[in-house]
């Protein structure tokens, strides 16, 4: 039950009824007999400007939760942003300060590691490779580097979004191995697909987000993980598992992100 004590964080997007981060929070917020609660905002494009200056000024809000189409958008129009999240340009959590200032960063790529950190993935020292450098991928690749990984390989369809975050990596950790599309897949100790080839598969005979020759050199020693959420085990994800990898789903990164994204709002502990 919300009260008038009650302290709120929000999430904002558009559209929002498809988002599982509501019924996520509340959920946990009710078990933990905490009095705080997410409310789901569907905003119109025109009054983004009048919604941050609301934000400033709304007292009992703790943070708010960016998603699509407003990543990039929020990001411009903060008072603060992490290193990554000015890098990157992207936001997909906002923190209200005490004073009203609102502080931004990007933690799908934090939520993507504390889900391979559960199972046993360091990235320290470590070879990955990440198909899919949109607003998703880049937050992991970026994270991957800040976590110390020796090699990252990054693919894309369009070839200047791989040079662009290349670059970009390249500036930012220059001790990191930074290529682009690889010519096998042996000795990688991680594989990413963030991109959305898989989304909605009927059967593991769907698309695959690389072609099959590069596929079939795929090792068994290699965590191969998806950001897709549904299904959870894409074709993907099912050619990996038949190959004797260990598999990560999109829905395992997305549970991790809750505490993530509630630390920074300062409203869970790290890992919830
Ligand atoms: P985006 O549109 O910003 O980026 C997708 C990228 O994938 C693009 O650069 C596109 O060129 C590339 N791509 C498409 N097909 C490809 C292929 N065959 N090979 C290589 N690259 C290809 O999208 P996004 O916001 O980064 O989202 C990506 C996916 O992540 C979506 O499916 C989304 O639902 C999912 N997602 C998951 C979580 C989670 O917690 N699991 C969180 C957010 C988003």
């Amino acid at each position: 039950m919300i009260q008038g004590s009650t302290e709120l964080i929000a999430i904002v997007g558009s559209p929002v009824a498809q988002v599982k981060s509501p019924e996520n929070f509340n959920r946990w917020f009710a078990n933990q007999q905490q009095n705080v609660a997410m409310l789901a905002i569907d905003l119109a494009p025109n009054a983004l400007q009048n919604f941050i200056e609301t934000l400033r000024g709304w007292q009992n809000l703790r943070g708010c939760v960016v998603t699509v189409p407003y990543k990039q958008l929020l990001a411009g129009r903060l008072d603060g942003l992490s290193e990554r999240s000015a890098a990157l340009g992207s936001v997909n959590v906002i923190r209200r300060e005490n004073d009203g200032r609102l502080v931004g960063d990007i933690v799908d790529g934090e939520g993507f590691l504390s889900a391979a950190r559960q199972q046993g993935f360091n990235p320290q020292d470590k070879k990955t490779l990440v198909i899919g450098t949109g607003g998703v991928g880049s937050a992991i690749a970026y994270s991957l580097c800040q976590a110390g990984v020796s090699h990252l390989v990054i693919s894309d369809l369009s070839t200047e979004r791989v040079e662009a975050l290349g670059e970009l990596l390249r500036r930012a950790f220059p001790e990191i191995v930074i290529s682009a599309d690889p010519a096998s897949l042996e000795h990688f100790d991680l594989i990413v697909n963030a991109s959305p080839v898989g989304m909605g598969a009927a059967d593991d005979d769907g698309p695959m987000p690389l072609p099959p020759a590069l596929m079939q050199t795929l090792q068994g020693s290699t965590l191969v993980a998806d950001v897709v959420t549904s299904p959870a085990v894409t074709p993907f994800l099912a050619f990996a598992r038949h190959r004797g990898c260990a598999i990560q789903t999109g829905p395992e990164m997305a549970l991790a992100q809750l505490g993530n994204l509630g630390h920074f709002m300062g409203v869970t502990p790290l890992q919830i």
